[in-house]
């Protein structure tokens, strides 16, 4: 990593402010994806470009009431390529700035966006700043992209603070489109849609549209007590398995056998069921009886495991496997790699595994996690003006009485 030394230039263009207030300063740690991609004329194949490209492409970023710096990737990636030496990179840039930033904005491919969010949220400990992870489905020079959008909403969810002057958002966030979602509940389920991401366990923390209406219900909300660290450890001795009628015992068996595995991910039917053939049974068992921490998430995206259900799951969770809940598959993975990234026992990560750590999986009633109350909303409300017509875009919190909106304001 290095600084791009592209500290945002705010001279002339934001004209007006409410008062003799403090902006919210914010960093934003580039790390390549489509959102700053050009076409190569030669393949004809999108290929990540330099931080300033994408600056270039949002001159609009002027206008927000924020003061904004950037780093950025030394070679920006396409995430494809992200690996847990980036997660570290990133959250270095994070603990190495915490003290002078208000909020982070991280630009990421989408395509292992929902990793590095699951990621970050278990190794930043004591967060209680936002992280708020964006990028486009579409370069920040196509004409139609989502780039610049996601980009601006972004900052100004990261710049957004409540009444007592705290960051509205304490936690690692993916803003996409017309979302801000619990980073560690989220999936991207669409290669083609602007709208990539869902939190599909979890409601939104925040509804994109002409405001950006904060649920306050379903943030964190934490209130460390500890100051904030970032916990380097990954292992990644894990994997997953991916169940599917007609799975032979060979494969299976020879899965569990890999050298060196800490811990699976065992992705099963439906509430957490799988074949109740008694190879299966057997190979779970002996690789529990080894020490291997298996874990069961559902191949469905919506609901929870629920063993106790089906004599097919039942079968499955007497052999000591790990219930994952209502943990997505990116959260569970990510997660096994963090507890035995903190050198855990056995008896340790399958305790750990149990508890919600960040809010990344419901504990005690799975159906709270749909609950949502319009009561509890917050807005930020758009700005009545146009850019570049001296008024103020810097995001305002207003209370939940004061949110009438109209189009025409
Ligand atoms: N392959 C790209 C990436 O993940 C896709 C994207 O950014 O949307 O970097």
């Amino acid at each position: 990593m290095r600084t791009s030394g592209n500290k945002i230039r705010r001279d002339g263009v934001r004209v007006q402010t409410r008062g003799c207030h403090k902006r919210p300063k914010l960093l934003i740690i580039y790390t390549g994806g489509t959102i700053g991609m050009m076409e190569n004329p030669e393949t004809g194949a999108l290929e990540p470009f330099n931080f300033e490209h994408l600056l270039e492409n949002v001159p609009k970023i002027r206008l927000l009431d924020l003061e904004i710096e950037s780093v950025e990737f030394e070679n920006p990636i396409d995430s494809s390529s992200m690996n847990p030496r980036h997660w570290q990179e990133i959250a270095r840039v994070i603990e190495d700035n915490y003290a002078v930033y208000d909020g982070f904005v991280v630009l990421h491919g989408t395509d292992t966006m929902a990793y590095t969010a699951s990621a970050l949220s278990f190794m930043l400990e004591n967060l209680d700043k936002p992280v708020i992870i964006t990028g486009s489905q579409l370069p920040i020079g196509d004409v139609r992209t989502d780039g610049e959008e996601n980009l601006i909403t972004a900052l100004q969810v990261a710049g957004a603070t409540c009444r007592d002057g705290r960051p509205r958002v304490r936690e690692v966030a993916i803003l996409f489109e017309d979302f801000l979602l619990r980073g560690n509940r989220s999936t991207k389920h669409s290669s083609y849609n602007f709208a990539a991401f869902s939190s599909n366990n979890y409601p939104p923390l925040a509804e994109i549209g002409m405001a950006i209406q904060f649920n306050t219900d379903h943030h964190c909300l934490s209130n460390p007590k500890e100051p904030f660290r970032v916990n380097y450890g990954i292992d990644t001795n894990v994997m997953y398995i991916d169940l599917f009628p007609g799975i032979q015992e060979g494969v299976v068996r020879h899965l569990f056998a890999t050298p060196g595995i800490k811990g699976i991910v065992m992705k099963t039917f439906g509430s957490g069921n799988g074949p109740s053939d008694p190879w299966f049974i057997r190979t779970l068992e002996e690789a529990v009886a080894k020490g291997i921490v298996v874990v069961n998430i559902s191949q469905c995206t919506n609901g929870t495991v629920m063993p106790e259900l089906y004599s097919a799951g039942l079968g499955i969770s007497k052999t000591g496997v790990v219930s994952g809940r209502d943990m997505t598959s990116e959260a569970a993975i990510t997660k096994l790699m963090h507890l035995f990234g903190c050198n855990l026992s056995y008896d340790e990560v399958v305790k750990e595994m149990n508890r919600s750590i960040c809010g990344e999986m419901t504990v005690d009633n799975p159906h709270d996690a749909s609950r949502h109350e319009e009561s509890d909303l917050e807005l930020l409300q758009p700005n009545p003006g146009l850019p570049g017509q001296n008024q103020d875009l810097n995001p305002e919190i207003t209370s939940p009485e004061s949110t009438t909106l109209s189009p025409n304001q």
